[in-house]
């Protein structure tokens, strides 16, 4: 059974053939075809152990006819193929954006997009943004074994425009306000505010400090409602 994580990703899922980058263990693609959520999938790892773990769990399942996996980076393991929703999860922002930049090229359709980052989803929204697409839903799911806050987020083809912190933070995320952004906000403000405080009393170096200081402004405002 996938976790909690995966299990939001896979409720976005539509189409028949789902393209799942950097499939690791392929618990996701086997949850979908399983619970007919598609037809087939395409499991991409560009790490040969994760790879090896999602052909032996798809052989163990019997879904070889139905999963195929295969050695790659990104999307470049495309070959001209339709695919109704991408999938890449459990990444920092950064390397999605950079993952979906990198092959973009290979897309013959709009497919939706179906990101769950454990850091920083801003490079996300303006890779995607900046090819047409626009923010669908946004969902923070909180991992309590490894303590981390994922943030999924679902584009689908269609231009918007967004405000600067509305890239930052999430358009649907300061629409919706849901408990976990807060509580994953309100985390973060106390956590720079000891750092900014530290700083501020103990050491000489105050480089980057202003960076440190601006982020916190900007998140307090938010919790504040000043958006
Ligand atoms: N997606 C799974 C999940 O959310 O549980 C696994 C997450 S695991 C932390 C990240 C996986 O992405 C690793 O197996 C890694 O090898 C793979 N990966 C990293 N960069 C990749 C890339 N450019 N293309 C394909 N896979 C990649």
């Amino acid at each position: 059974m996938i976790d909690n994580r995966l299990l939001k990703v896979s409720e976005y899922i539509n189409g028949d053939t789902l393209l799942d980058v950097g499939s690791d263990h392929a618990y996701l693609a086997i949850y979908a075809v399983q619970n007919d959520l598609v037809k087939n999938a395409i499991c991409g790892e560009v790490v040969n152990g994760p790879y090896e773990n999602s052909l032996k769990n798809v052989r163990l399942n019997m879904l070889d006819d139905k999963i195929d996996v295969r050695l790659g980076s990104g999307l470049l393991v495309l070959d001209n193929e339709k695919i109704d929703t991408i999938t890449i999860c459990g990444m920092g922002g950064p390397l999605i954006a950079d993952i979906i930049e990198e092959g973009f090229v290979k897309l013959i359709n709009k497919p939706r997009f179906i990101l769950s980052a454990n850091t920083f989803a801003e490079p996300i929204r303006r890779v995607l943004v900046n090819r047409g697409y626009h923010v669908v839903d946004e969902t923070i799911v909180k991992d309590e074994k490894k303590e981390l806050y994922y943030e999924t987020i679902v584009m689908d083809y269609g231009k918007e425009e967004y405000s600067e912190e509305e890239f930052y933070f999430g358009p649907i995320n300061l629409e919706k306000r849901s408990e976990m952004f807060l509580e994953r906000l309100n985390g973060e403000a106390e956590h720079l505010n000891t750092v900014i405080e530290t700083i501020n009393n103990k050491s000489k170096n105050k480089s980057g400090l202003d960076v440190l200081e601006s982020r916190y402004k900007r998140i307090k405002a938010v919790l504040d409602n000043e958006n």
